[in-house]
């Protein structure tokens, strides 16, 4: 292992010591350092501890990890995976304070959904699944 990630590694337990667990979930196993706004869009949040949290791995399930990073907020289903993961309010707080950018532009996709179940209409280039 790199230095440098050992070192952000070591940031990332110290910072959530006491939250040894899967925050989209609760379970314990394949934890994995998650960051909330990931690194590719917000380099300069690499080791801004109040970007890091713990999500399980796809083993046994689909995991929280990539539920959160990988699903698309803009297919039906997907959204909704990414809706009920436990930590999607405080997640949507975080973002909100560190990119106001990127927390409207989720806000806005989440408006859309919600005129969807109002009307149901598909909102244009949304998807079900
Ligand atoms: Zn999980």
């Amino acid at each position: 292992m790199i230095p440098e990630e050992a070192k952000r590694n070591k940031l990332f337990d110290q910072a959530n010591e006491d939250r040894k667990w899967c925050w989209g979930c609760g379970q314990s196993k394949y934890l994995s350092r998650a960051h909330i706004i990931r690194i590719s869009a917000r380099e300069d949040l690499k080791y801004d501890i109040s970007n890091m949290s713990y999500l399980c791995l796809s083993i046994d399930k689909k995991g929280c990890h990539d539920i959160w990073d990988e699903n698309s907020w803009t297919i039906l289903e997907e959204f909704e995976e990414i809706w009920n993961l436990k930590c999607f309010t405080e997640f949507m707080n975080i973002i909100k304070v560190k990119d106001s950018k990127l927390y409207r532009e989720k806000i806005r996709i989440m408006h859309n959904w919600l005129d969807y179940y109002r009307t149901n209409e598909l909102p244009f280039g949304y998807k079900l699944k």
